[in-house]
Formats: structure tokens, C-alpha cells, sequence
């Protein structure tokens, strides 16, 4: 295998690893690599902090084994390799009626990667996470060996390894149970929320078998809070859409970018943008669930120092109070970017690190400047003191105690991963950040 030694980050660049990487395209040659010097697998570097990196050894990335094995339409199980991006398994399988139950909000996402993040998508409320729908993994451990493992099979190796952050072996294939319903376009309507307690409200009361809010994190005052909620349904028999121009940013952005005054007319003007009474209208399947990736490297606003993304849930009980001392804190900052997410979860949770409650999620972007780690620390202990979690995918700056509380089930974890990785080959630099393996 020819390696290839580089700096690397996730998503949000503000954190990055220097190391050997290995891309190999068949199982045969992963297995030999593995032999030459182990290490976790990574997918497509789309979790924002450092869930992909490994800067004390070696990672295994999983992107050419990308292919798809087998589809059985009576059961609608799909096997597929690790690799394999779900964007395009949903687009391949939208004309057929299929769907991929559990979407994030990147197509770009590998189908290793959403099983070892455990992801949610817009739907969470009703069908929960994404490994919940996961029928069986291929895993190979440190040693090269295979095995196949279910929920019945494995139950505990199972659960570790859904949401799992690749500690327990590297993900090689899985089956995937799509569902029924799929179609290339969607009916969406799109309202607007005038502050935090009707947005709040409204995603309460929504019905919609898909929804989404957009959060003006920059508004004070009367208006904090208010943003826009996207209702989505798939429509039956739709055709296929041509896919709009990909444009991308070709540079790193200067740093008045995004300063609070270009964010405060921003967000105004997309908030104008849907009528007082709402709008309706189709979009495809890529526009509604993955609009950020029309623009090719838009990580790249954000300058050379990169980003941070804070994602928290807050259970639903004290989810009004603590989201809304989190909204104070941002807007005063003059921190936040036009990227911002508020959606209800429902309590699907497929493994034992899995992110999702029952609950509120908030979900911000941050450029990298001196003053954000103090202002995710403060949003930090909002959450832990709500009694919720911030998401490892999204992570680069938590502390490791909070880490500990947030997650209850980290010391089974560890037994677990333990067992699977006893030399430890997989840790990752989240791992090791936030002592994830550490027996308490
Ligand atoms: C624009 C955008 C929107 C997003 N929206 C959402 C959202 O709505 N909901 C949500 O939940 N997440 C969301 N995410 C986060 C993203 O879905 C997750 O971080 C996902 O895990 C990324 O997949 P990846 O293939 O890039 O994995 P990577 O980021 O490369 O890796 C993630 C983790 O998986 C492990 N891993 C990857 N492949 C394997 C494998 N084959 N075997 C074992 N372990 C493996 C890695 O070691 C690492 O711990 C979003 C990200 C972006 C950039």
C-alpha cells in the first residue's frame, strides 16, 4: 500500500493532525495495511472537530471502498461498503421509491461514518437515528479478522459500535434498511417563526415527517430567537431532477467576512426572504436535505483559522430556558455565523454514545477567533447543567469531565472497545482528548 503523509482536519479545520494516511481500494489491501501499521478508519473528514484524526499514528481512509453489494426490494435491505457517500445512495434510490431513513445534513457523509457517529437527520422525531436502522455491520478488528455482527448476534459490540467513533474495529460494509416513500422531490413549506418561544412552539406542534429550523443566532432582543422552519414530505412519483451547478469558494476568506454587521444584513435579508404567511413550493431531494453542498469548500469562508461548530441537545423540559440563556450568550458575543440549527429530537439513540434525546437541538458555527473557546466553554456548562450533551461529531474543545457526565454509558463503552482494541490502534485524537476509554 502506498502511503501518502499529510496534514489533514476535519471539517471546521480549526484543529488539524499530521500524519500517514492510506486509501486502499479493496478489503485485501486494507488488511495488509493494517499489517504494516494499524489505525482508525476515517470516512470523509466531515465531522468538524477532530472525531477523524489521529495525530499519534496512521488512519485508514475508507472513501474508495465505495461500492454496492446487494438490494433486496422485498425487505428494502441494501448492503453496501463502508465507503459508500450517502448522498448518492439516496439519489440512486429516490426514483425507485426507496429512501435512506436517516439523512444528515451533508450528502458527502460515508455510510462508515454515519454508523460511528450514530447520525440523525431531519426526521429524528419519528424514526430515530441512523444506526437504529443498521441491520448488520462487517467489522475487522485489529488482527485483519471479520466477523458479522447484529444487534441479536453481538448485543453488546453492537451497541458500542453504533456511534462508536470506529473504536471498536473498522466498519468494512453494512446492511441498511431504506424505507419506503422515497421520491426525488419534496413538497416543503417553509414558515416564519417571529422569536424563540413561537419557533419553539411550532416545532413542537409540527407534524411534517421532515423538519428543519434555520435560527437567526445574531438577532436580539424582541426578535431573538426567530428564524425559519422547513416542513418537508417526499412527493410519490416525482422525476428526477437535473443537479443545479456546483459552485465553490475558491479561497480562504478575509477575516470581515463574516463580522457581526455582513452576519446581522445577512440574516435579515434570509429571514425576509419567505413571506410573513409562509410559502410552499418542491424541491429536490439535494436541495432540501443537503444545501450546503452545492457550495463546493464552503468551509473556506471562514479564513486559514477555520472554524468551530457547537451542537448541544437540552431535554424538552428545560429546553426553553437553557436554549434561550444560550441565544443571549451568543447574540451578545457577536460571534455566531448565518449557520444555525435549532430541530426537535425525538429519543432514538442506536448506541451506547450516541448523541440523540428527547429534546432540543442547537446546532452554531462559530469562526475561530481568541474569544470562541471562552464562548463554547460557557454554552458548554448551559448544556451540562440542562442535563444534555454536546455532539462528539461536531466537537473539537469540550472538556473531558463534561464529556464523562454527558455520556453515562462511556464505562461500558470502554469495557467494550477495550476488549475489541486491546492494543488501543483505533483511538483517535477525540478519543484520547476527552479520555473516552478510560475505565472510571
Ligand atoms: C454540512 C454538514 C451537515 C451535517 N449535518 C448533520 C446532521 O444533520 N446530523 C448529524 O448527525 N450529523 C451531521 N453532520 C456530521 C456528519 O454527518 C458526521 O460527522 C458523519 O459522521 C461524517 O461522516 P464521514 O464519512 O465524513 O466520517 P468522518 O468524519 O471521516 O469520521 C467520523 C467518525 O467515524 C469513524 N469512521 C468513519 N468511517 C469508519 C469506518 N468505515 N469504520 C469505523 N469507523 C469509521 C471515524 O473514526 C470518526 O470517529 C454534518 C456535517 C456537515 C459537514
Amino acid at each position: 500500500m502506498r502511503w501518502k503523509t499529510a496534514e489533514y482536519s476535519g471539517w471546521g479545520r480549526a484543529v488539524k493532525a499530521h500524519g500517514d494516511i492510506a486509501r486502499p481500494e479493496r478489503v485485501s489491501a486494507l488488511r495488509t495495511t493494517l499489517k504494516e501499521a494499524a489505525g482508525p478508519a476515517i470516512g470523509n473528514r466531515r465531522s468538524y472537530g477532530d472525531a477523524a484524526l489521529n495525530g499519534a499514528g496512521p488512519v485508514m481512509d475508507m472513501t474508495r471502498l465505495d461500492r454496492l453489494i446487494a438490494f433486496a426490494p422485498s425487505s428494502g435491505i441494501l448492503k453496501a461498503e463502508a465507503g459508500a457517500m450517502v448522498g448518492d445512495i439516496a439519489r440512486i434510490f429516490a426514483p425507485r421509491g426507496f429512501a435512506v431513513p436517516v439523512l444528515p445534513g451533508t450528502g458527502l457523509a460515508t455510510l462508515g461514518g454515519c454508523i460511528a457517529n450514530d447520525v440523525h437527520g431531519k426526521s429524528h422525531h419519528l424514526v430515530g437515528s441512523f444506526g437504529q436502522h443498521v441491520h448488520s455491520i462487517d467489522l475487522m478488528g485489529p488482527s485483519g479478522r471479520v466477523r458479522q455482527i447484529t444487534e441479536k448476534s453481538h448485543p453488546e459490540l453492537f451497541r458500542a459500535t453504533i456511534g462508536g467513533l470506529g473504536q471498536t474495529g473498522i466498519i468494512l460494509a453494512a446492511e441498511l434498511r431504506l424505507s419506503e416513500g422515497g421520491a426525488p422531490l419534496l413538497d416543503v413549506r417553509e414558515s416564519r417563526a417571529d422569536n424563540l418561544e413561537e419557533f419553539m412552539s411550532m416545532l413542537e406542534a409540527s407534524s411534517a415527517t421532515y423538519s428543519v429550523g434555520w435560527i437567526d443566532a445574531a438577532a436580539r432582543g424582541r426578535q431573538m430567537g426567530r428564524g425559519i422552519l422547513e416542513e418537508g414530505e417526499y412527493l410519490p412519483h416525482s422525476a428526477p431532477q437535473r443537479m443545479k451547478n456546483r459552485r465553490s469558494v475558491p479561497f480562504d476568506a478575509p477575516g470581515f467576512a463574516l463580522s457581526p454587521p455582513v452576519v446581522r444584513l445577512f440574516n435579515s435579508a434570509y429571514f425576509r426572504r419567505v413571506p410573513p404567511e409562509g410559502r410552499q413550493r418542491h424541491r429536490t431531494l439535494d436541495d432540501f436535505f443537503f444545501p450546503l453542498d452545492r457550495i463546493g469548500h464552503w468551509n473556506r469562508l471562514y479564513g486559514k483559522a477555520g472554524f468551530y461548530q457547537f451542537q448541544c441537545v437540552v431535554p424538552a423540559v428545560s429546553a426553553r430556558d437553557s436554549i434561550s440563556q444560550m441565544m443571549q450568550r451568543i447574540a451578545r458575543s457577536g460571534l455566531a455565523s448565518p449557520l444555525a440549527v435549532l430541530k426537535r429530537l425525538g429519543a432514538g439513540r442506536g448506541g451506547m454514545m450516541s448523541f440523540p434525546m428527547e429534546g432540543f437541538t442547537l446546532a452554531i458555527d462559530f469562526a475561530n477567533r481568541p474569544e470562541t473557546p471562552g464562548l463554547l466553554h460557557a454554552l458548554e456548562e448551559v448544556t451540562l447543567a440542562a442535563g444534555g450533551r454536546i455532539y462528539l461529531a461536531k466537537d473539537a474543545l469540550m472538556r473531558p469531565d463534561s464529556a464523562l457526565q454527558m455520556y453515562d454509558e462511556q464505562p461500558d463503552f470502554a469495557r467494550v472497545a477495550n476488549a475489541a482494541d486491546p492494543g488501543r490502534v483505533f483511538e483517535t485524537d477525540l478519543v484520547r482528548r476527552l479520555n473516552l476509554r478510560s475505565r472510571t
